[in-house]
């Protein structure tokens, strides 16, 4: 893609990446070492700018703090088998950012400033991106509001920031998880298609009830009735029953994944039936009793599947069949691996060259 944005670029005059230990990624704690920063005020973008990584002053009054306009992104880059470092399918996560800024009184970014910022900002700190197998460099693009007013209402100044942190392979030992039968992540109507930060830090009480419960995640059910699946976590859930993919069609209480997306296109490619509707609680558990649930997996960028044995339901646990490698879940893991480490044809032109 043509430069045709030119960003100023204050390079860091020590790069930290001589400290990073490649062996011990802790995911999230090391930043690579530049950021891309741009400011809105007086009802447009601003000058943006490539700055070191480093802390940001805001006013205490920032009303991202008090009142919650903060939405995100995530995101990776990955290296190819030959070397070169390449994105996967970054024009989607724009709109999506846009989608959620709408949602929450937000101003939208331009798809060229985002995609200049990130594509420049990755090239100059591309010696971050992993090589090693299933690693890879993850990307976290955010915006928040930056007025300095405790009035409620949406603020008129944001920072729009993009930064990134070298990810180790995830480990996918399948997870432990259970039907959420009291608390939700969202309703119907409500920012749980958005991705809003507000929308973390309101599950992470009932995610760790789950947890005291030697689960390691929750499968939320609809806010009015608990009946029908929602997401597994903060991933989206993929059932297979009886040789059928089966999950959730998105709506507004239902985050529209990328990895959803591209995993349920690979289904349709390869003939399986796709059926994208309300998939009630009822029909996992009856599934799983009567030993047609062959396969049930969250799907998001950070572990691209995770894979699920049991689910909990009613106080009774329900063990999944053992995967092979013939299962869906490894078939698709595996093929959208390849396809972002260039081993693979990607027929849909999802990669995008750095
Ligand atoms: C980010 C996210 C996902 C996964 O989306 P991807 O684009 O596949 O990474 C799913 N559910 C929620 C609630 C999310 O925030």
């Amino acid at each position: 893609m043509l430069d045709t944005l030119t960003i100023r670029t204050q390079r860091t005059p020590a790069s930290r990446l001589g400290e990073l230990d490649p062996a011990n990624i802790e995911f999230g704690k090391t930043f690579a070492d530049h950021m891309f920063v741009v400011d809105y005020a007086n009802g447009e973008w601003q000058e943006p700018q490539i700055v070191p990584f480093g802390d940001m002053a805001v006013s205490p009054a920032n009303s991202a703090l008090h009142y919650g306009q903060a939405i995100f992104e995530g995101m990776k880059a990955y290296r190819t088998t030959s070397g070169e470092v390449q994105l996967f399918r970054p024009t989607d996560n724009c709109r999506r950012l846009n989608l959620s800024a709408v949602r929450m009184c937000m101003p939208e970014i331009p798809e060229e400033l985002f995609m200049q910022g990130l594509l420049q900002l990755v090239r100059l700190d591309s010696e971050w991106v992993p090589s090693q197998d299933g690693y890879s460099l993850y990307i976290r693009p955010f915006m928040f509001a930056t007025d300095g007013l405790l009035g409620v209402r949406p603020s008129d100044t944001y920072r729009f920031v993009i930064i990134t942190c070298p990810a180790g392979a995830f480990y996918n030992k399948p997870i432990r998880v259970r039907f959420e039968e009291k608390y939700v992540r969202s309703a119907e109507g409500g920012a749980g298609f958005a991705k809003n930060a507000g929308n973390y830090g309101a599950a992470m009480y009932p995610t760790k009830l789950a947890q005291q419960d030697g689960y390691n995640q929750l499968i939320w059910t609809d806010a009015s009735e608990h009946r029908y699946v929602e997401e597994s976590g903060t991933m989206n859930a993929i059932f297979v029953i009886d040789g059928r993919l089966i999950t959730p069609a998105v709506s507004t209480s239902i985050l529209d994944g990328i990895t959803r997306k591209s995993v349920l296109q690979l289904a349709r490619d390869w003939g399986m039936p796709v059926e994208e509707r309300k998939v009630s609680v009822h029909e996992i558990v009856e599934a799983a009793q009567n030993g047609t649930l062959q396969e049930a997996f969250g799907v998001g960028t950070a572990a691209t599947i995770a894979s699920i044995a049991v689910i909990g339901f009613e106080g009774t646990d329900y063990t999944l069949p053992e995967l092979t490698d013939a299962a869906f879940s490894r078939r698709v893991g595996k093929t959208l691996d390849a396809i972002r480490a260039g081993q693979a044809p990607d027929p849909h032109n999802w990669m995008v060259r750095v």
